[in-house]
């Protein structure tokens, strides 16, 4: 097995960094629980971020100018020209208590959104299809922690992480229909949380609580590479230029003591890991709803 180590790129500290997203060399995150959308510019390594009203599960860049975000309020779109927000819809099964959790759109550009409760109740989470016209369909019921997704380079599979199984679950795909259901990797080391794919093929998976991202072939399940990250709380990542994977971490829930010992806890890490992510990604969002406003 191959081992890697991850350097800190920006020391942020953030709460409950996650869902890295990297489009036209900037990187898009948030931090959860502070109710944050994060955009680092790389080249300048200049970070700006933006406060919504709630906690804030995901932000990813649509096909126009503005972000898909997550939050409590319901799905929105966020311009970070204007800093707006505009709630456009809720799922139908929407309650208090239930967030948006991790989300990824799929290679037609439908957004697949998970929530669970705030409280991590078990079984409160639903996995929703989200069309171009913001129509959220459930997929999956009875998720605890809908977490880490990914699609294979053929567009053939669907991986997917409810992070209490500590597996991640492979589905047929088929122009957006998901079925099969099975088990494809087991996670003894931690909980898996996000997850992102490479060139190959291969599932690059967060370990919470697990001090890093372990690198799996889910057509073996076996581990074939292992970051190490000098945090606890390892929450996602994603693949930028080259063989560059970025990866987003968590100082929630630290005690001091635990502070000294992890002081870069919630920074921004980076690994070279010598493989590519897959051409095409990431996938955007294809709003279509917003296209036809600015461009009747
Ligand atoms: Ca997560």
């Amino acid at each position: 097995m191959n081992h890697l180590t991850a350097e800190c790129l920006l020391p942020v500290a953030a709460n409950l960094g996650e869902g890295p997203c990297w489009v036209d060399g900037r990187l898009w995150w948030v931090d959860i629980e502070r109710c944050e959308v994060h955009r680092l510019d790389l080249a300048s390594g200049r970070d700006h971020a933006w406060t919504l009203p709630s906690r804030v599960g995901f932000a990813i860049p649509t096909t126009g100018s503005h972000l898909v975000v997550g939050t409590e309020e319901g799905l929105g779109r966020f311009d970070p020209g204007s800093g707006s927000l505009i709630v456009i819809t809720r799922p139908s099964s929407w309650r208090p208590g239930i967030r948006f959790n991790d989300a990824k759109c799929d290679p037609a550009g439908r957004l697949w959104a998970g929530t669970m409760a705030c409280d991590e109740q078990p079984g409160c989470g639903t996995l929703y299809r989200v069309d171009s016209h913001w129509q959220a369909k459930p997929m999956v019921h009875q998720i605890t922690v809908s977490n880490g997704l990914a699609w294979s380079p053929d567009g053939g599979t669907m991986y997917y992480i409810d992070s209490p199984s500590r597996r991640v679950d492979a589905f047929d795909f088929r122009d957006g229909e998901i079925s099969g259901r099975r088990s494809v990797v087991e996670i003894a080391d931690g909980f898996p949380d996000g997850m992102c794919l490479d060139a190959r093929g291969n599932l690059w998976i967060a370990l919470w609580g697990g001090w890093g991202v372990a690198c799996h072939d889910p057509r073996t399940g076996k581990r074939l590479a292992r970051i190490d990250v000098p945090v606890e709380c390892v929450t996602s990542c994603c693949f930028g230029p080259d063989d560059e994977l970025f990866i987003t971490c968590a100082s929630r829930d630290l005690t001091p003591a635990g502070r000294l010992r992890q002081p870069l806890a919630g920074g921004l890490f980076r690994a070279r890991v010598g493989v590519h992510g897959p051409p095409g990604e990431p996938h955007l969002f294809r709003d279509e709803s917003a296209t036809a406003l600015v461009s009747p």
